[in-house]
């Protein structure tokens, strides 16, 4: 397909200036970072594609918003704004703010995991999965088969596979189950989405067994459009009956508002339960804060209730996706393979084709995110085995399913020319694949080392 841009839906009003260092200052930068990229400095990098989380711009009524906000206490109308539109979208009695997702995944998770041993997921995200082993349970992964196969063009590859869904239960007893989890879109698999229909099933099964239905719903706006887009039934249908019809299938959500609500800090927890509700504003207290603001300023709150709204429409969505499916199609042209078709918040290169001589204990992923700032000043991040911590009870070193690049893309931030970077910088890398080499890790901590670890370049 030719490549197409959707023009964007909105005008420039500020801009932050960005440094252009050469390559050589580049070499030394990452040196000294112990070829981490997380311990680069941002003013280092030209083109930012760490993560898509937080690092979106924000718009002129978020602004106005964060001079309006409310930095009461307790009871503050900022809250209060908040949970109303919370409400409006997801349709959940119960809404509490906390700082980011993380956060509320600490908050609800154990409360779920008390006295249980697993929980599944389509794909468990990094820190979602490291709660559920800090809450005492072991995270499993039930993704359809298609996910892992970075060629097959399917319509929803982050869908949980439901068959194999209930044989785990069996498996493993209903009872010992904590929580089954939906993450959409399904953000370890590439940012793929999950059909409506699948939510329902895995919903159906997971009630069935009497187990907990969660929602991992960061993208739930970039989800309902690919299920606008995508499942016939939903053709007509507003993003927001699409966000109703999907969430009214769960029985609580953690999100973190820092990717589909358009701001810079923000999270929220949903449940219908009045007990669990009552268990999370406890927990709320001790780690977050008080039950009305739950960590965020006033004027957090007030730009998340904001956000929550811009995020849902439709011209947004389909410029935002639009990003996404112009550079997928740029990488057809090239031949350099990736999570096809492209996901919502970024493309996913398939390191591992791109670095075929590279295994997979010397990081093919975490090379290429590397080599491209190395090449342009693009800072990118792995989504593979240099991610995955090691085996909690063996301390082996676990493979990924995948091999993957991550080139997150934050929202409303950069233009077609500086996609348009990314995509050269990524031929020139292809075109002297062979004489690139891996990394060795010489420093790591025990969970989540992606984000401390120190490294070597392997001669
Ligand atoms: C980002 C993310 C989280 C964690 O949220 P933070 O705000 O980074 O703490 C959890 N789940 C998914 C699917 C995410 O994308």
């Amino acid at each position: 397909m030719k490549p197409i841009y959707y023009p964007e839906p909105f005008r420039i009003k500020a801009v932050e200036p960005l440094k252009m260092l050469t390559r050589a200052e580049r070499e030394k930068k990452l040196a000294e970072a112990n070829y981490n990229e997380f311990a680069l400095k941002a003013e280092d990098v030209y083109i930012d594609l760490l993560t898509d989380s937080g690092t979106n711009a924000m718009s002129s009524a978020q602004w106005s918003g964060v001079m309006m906000g409310d930095e009461s206490y307790a009871g503050a109308s900022s809250y209060f704004h908040l949970i109303e539109n919370a409400k409006d979208i997801f349709g959940f009695e119960f809404i509490q703010p906390v700082h980011q997702g993380r956060a509320a995944e600490k908050v609800l998770i154990p409360i779920l995991a008390e006295g249980k041993k697993y929980a599944i997921a389509n794909m468990f995200f990094d820190t979602t999965r490291a709660h559920v082993g800090l809450a005492g349970c072991i995270p499993i992964d039930c993704v359809v088969p298609e996910a892992l196969d970075t060629t097959c063009r399917a319509d929803f590859k982050g869908n949980m596979d439901t068959e194999k869904l209930e044989k785990l239960i069996k498996e493993y007893g209903a009872e010992n189950i904590a929580v089954i989890v939906e993450t959409i879109t399904n953000n370890s698999a590439g940012g793929q989405p999950v059909s409506v229909a699948n939510i329902r099933e895995t919903s159906r099964i997971a009630h069935k067994y009497g187990i907990p239905m969660m929602i991992d719903a960061a993208r739930y706006a970039e989800n309902s459009y690919f299920v606008k887009k995508r499942e016939k039934e939903f053709a007509n249908s507003s993003i927001k009956d699409i966000i109703h019809e999907s969430f009214k299938c769960a029985d609580c959500f953690t999100m973190s508002a820092k990717k589909d609500a358009i701001v810079n800090m923000g999270g929220l927890i949903g449940c219908r339960s009045k007990e669990i509700y009552d268990k999370v504003k406890q927990r709320c207290i001790s780690f977050e804060g008080f039950v009305t603001y739950g960590g965020m300023s006033g004027r957090d709150l007030e730009a998340l209730a904001i956000g929550l709204k811009e995020g849902l429409d439709e011209d947004y969505l389909r410029y935002r996706i639009g990003q996404m499916e112009y550079l997928a199609a740029r990488l057809d042209e090239e031949g350099i393979a990736y999570q096809a078709p492209a996901g919502g918040h970024g493309i996913f290169v398939d390191a591992k084709k791109l670095l075929p001589h590279i295994p997979w204990y010397q990081y093919p992923g975490h090379t290429l995110a590397l080599e491209l700032y190395l090449e342009a000043g693009i800072r990118a991040c792995d989504i593979g085995s240099y991610m995955l911590d090691r085996d909690p009870v063996t301390h082996e070193e676990q493979q990924s399913a995948f091999e993957f690049t991550r080139l997150a893309i934050p929202r409303r931030v950069y233009t077609q020319a500086h996609l348009d970077v990314i995509v050269d910088a990524l031929i020139n890398i292809r075109d002297r694949a062979s004489e690139i080499k891996g990394y060795k890790i010489v420093e790591e901590a025990p969970v989540l080392r992606h984000f401390t670890a120190k490294l070597v370049p392997l001669k």
